[in-house]
């Protein structure tokens, strides 16, 4: 049972008893049951989540016909191998990398990659932009790593990002080009002035696959594959340089756990394997959701789609009287992570659950922000249309709430 009404919202998870408190409080409250979105305004798939996202369930139907030949199987033989060689040669052709590039990947996920790059990437001191939840989380798990001397950052408050300029000394840049807490976006380049073999690291989590890059701007792009790509949690896999690359052999030396250790990594890589089991259906999803974009016509599409279904969202909010995007400034707006403010009279909790309850999922603000916030991502797997059957959504959803 669910209830909500005038803040603070009470929520109980399915199956708990009431408290008497809120029987008293049930007779000012709307039960979310009692406001129904009409059936022509909700969306086809109604997957709005950050992470993880919505798959394709084309997808999903592909990966159940590979029936006995794939799921169950060994990663040691032809069948995954292969599948991981398509994703490290989609992942290339899809950011257009140069010849001497390589994509590496493991287990772990992108938070595993920061210590991961932490022991073979980060020589002595990282620089780090720091604007929300997971840019500020690579800089604390560098501040705290034993053989990284120096960390430093350029921070900016939520809903800005902060300008990575050269830092004297630095020998590894850190930025987020999409910061999926908060919804901005920042440029991918390498900052003027920056030693020449200093390392950019851009985590490209929530932005890889549905927003432009040039690969003359980064070292490292690495990401995990349940946010942009369509696919699940896990792996982390990692675009990496000629430098990035020199980088890993020259700090070869330094103690690491085998888990974690790139040159570990890249020798199973370059075989199309991991060091340990991967999930094969992670790699499979990916694979479709790679291989999908490209035949759709690569990132100039995938681009042109976010920004669309985004832009939708955005206009909404700026001629909404109950609603404001929370980004100020247009050019830091992500066009894979929308999120919008919302007037104090709505409760952006009581928006959520009613819009869940109608099946429309995962629109909650990211936890720790602590908003009255609307978080949507549209990322390439969500269409444009339905970003606006969702606008739509909002519309009945906040007019019933509303005080
Ligand atoms: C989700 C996310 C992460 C963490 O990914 P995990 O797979 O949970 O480790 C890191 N960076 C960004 C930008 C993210 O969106």
């Amino acid at each position: 049972m669910l209830l909500i009404g005038s803040r603070p919202t009470v929520f109980c998870a399915a199956g708990d008893r009431p408290s008497p408190c809120i029987f008293r409080a049930m007779s000012q409250q709307t039960d979310v049951a009692d406001i129904r979105i009409p059936l022509d305004h909700l969306p086809a798939d109604g997957r709005f989540g950050s992470g993880p996202s919505k798959v394709r369930i084309e997808a999903l139907h592909a990966l159940a016909q590979t029936g006995s030949s794939y799921m169950g199987t060994s990663h040691r033989q032809p069948a995954v191998k292969d599948m991981v060689g398509r994703a490290r040669r989609g992942l290339a052709d899809l950011l257009g990398l140069p010849d001497g590039y390589e994509v590496l990947l493991g287990n772990g996920g992108a938070t595993a990659f920061w210590d991961v790059a932490g022991f073979r990437l980060v020589q002595e001191h990282s620089h780090h932009a720091v604007f929300g939840e997971f840019s500020s989380k690579f800089a604390q798990a560098m501040a705290g790593a034993p053989h990284v001397a120096t960390t430093t950052t350029v921070e900016s408050a939520p809903g800005t990002h902060p300008v990575l300029a050269a830092m004297s000394g630095a020998d590894t840049y850190a930025l987020t080009q999409n910061e999926t807490s908060t919804g901005v976006c920042m440029p991918v380049a390498r900052p003027a002035g920056a030693d020449d073999d200093a390392l950019v690291l851009v985590d490209a989590t929530s932005a890889a696959g549905g927003m432009q890059v040039d690969p003359a701007g980064f070292d490292v792009y690495y990401l995990s594959p349940q946010k942009a790509l369509a696919s699940d949690g896990g792996l982390w896999l990692a675009a990496c340089s000629p430098r990035a690359l020199a980088r890993i052999d020259d700090l070869g030396d330094r103690w690491c756990p085998a888990s974690l250790d790139l040159t570990i990594a890249r020798d199973n890589s370059r075989q199309n394997q991991t060091y340990n089991t991967p999930a094969l259906a992670t790699i499979f999803l990916l694979v479709e959701q790679i291989e999908w974009i490209l035949g759709q016509g690569g990132l100039d599409w995938a681009g042109r789609r976010t920004a669309e279904s985004s832009g939708v969202l955005y206009a909404w909010a700026d001629t909404h009287d109950l609603a404001t995007p929370f980004v100020a400034d247009p050019a830091m707006r992500s066009p894979v992570v929308v999120t919008i403010d919302l007037d104090e009279r709505v409760d952006s909790g009581a928006v959520s659950a009613v819009l869940r309850a109608n099946g429309v999922v995962d629109t909650d603000s990211y936890r720790k922000l602590g908003r009255n916030q609307i978080r949507i991502a549209t990322f390439p797997a969500v269409t444009p249309d339905d970003a606006r059957q969702l606008t739509m959504c909002l519309d009945h959803v906040m007019a019933a709430l509303a005080q």
